[in-house]
């Protein structure tokens, strides 16, 4: 593992309430104990708060799981960098691929969500990855670096790239260690490219796409991976404790 700080997330998507969110946030911080890994949980909107104080003073960060690009106004539904701030976030996801299909984000609007989120103090986890057809096609290396060089195209700094092979997402189908690692050194190098070598030598670089307590290990063990972007095994804190376990202590 390299010197780079592992960090496990828990993406929720649209699951659990209330009552299992204080539950599940007793659970993680009584059992975080002295964890290499920093983590953070990306809770749906309405949870936020209840995650926030769960939380409390443990290390555990939250973030949300989108973020508009304005400041504010006429913006039905949507979310922006401030209010996430202002109920006690400091991360927010950008360009999940469930966004990209649901809701149409291209790299244009995921650069302008990532912007917005620096400039408001959040950390943004920029969410990268090739569809089935895509890697079928032999295009996977050639997708990440258009998607990098679009999400990038703002220059935020900091933030955080998660590889999230969409053919992986909930299916069980998690990449194998070989393939992950090719795609997270491809990343790197691209980043060099557009951030500079050292810049990109320090940056995270997450694995997203089944990820369990089964595979964590072997993963985490790639020069490249640096942690987790975890969707299903987050909805349990046991499973959830046990890949940042994974990750080191
Ligand atoms: C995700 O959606 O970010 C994800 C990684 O999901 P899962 O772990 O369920 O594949």
């Amino acid at each position: 593992m390299s010197e780079r700080r592992p960090i496990v997330g828990g993406n929720w998507k649209m699951n659990l309430l209330k009552a299992d969110a204080a539950d599940f946030c007793r659970r993680l911080t009584a059992g975080l104990g002295a964890a290499a890994a920093e983590v953070v949980l990306f809770p749906p909107f309405p949870l936020l708060d209840a995650v926030v104080r769960g939380v409390g003073s443990s290390t555990v960060a939250v973030g949300g799981q989108d973020v508009h690009p304005e400041a504010a106004g006429a913006y039905t539904g949507d979310t922006s960098a401030l209010l996430l701030r202002d109920v006690g976030c400091t991360w927010a996801l950008c360009g999940h691929s469930e966004r990209r299909r649901d809701h149409g984000e291209d790299d244009e609007l995921v650069a302008r969500k990532a912007t917005a989120a620096v400039a408001a103090g959040l950390l943004p986890m920029i969410c990268v990855g090739e569809t089935a057809e895509e890697r079928r096609a032999g295009r996977t290396l050639q997708v990440l670096e258009t998607q990098l060089d679009g999400a990038l195209s703002g220059r935020p700094d900091p933030f955080v790239i998660a590889y999230e092979p969409v053919w992986a997402i909930g299916t069980g189908d998690t990449a194998t260690p070989e393939i992950a690692q090719e795609a997270h050194r491809h990343i790197r190098e691209v980043l060099a490219d557009l951030v500079g070598e050292p810049a990109a030598a320090a940056k995270r670089i997450l694995y997203g796409g089944s990820a369990n307590p089964d595979n964590a290990a072997e993963l985490i063990a790639q020069p490249d991976v640096d942690g987790f972007l975890v969707g299903g095994a987050s909805l349990d804190p046991d499973r959830f404790l046990a890949i940042i376990s994974a990750c080191g202590s």
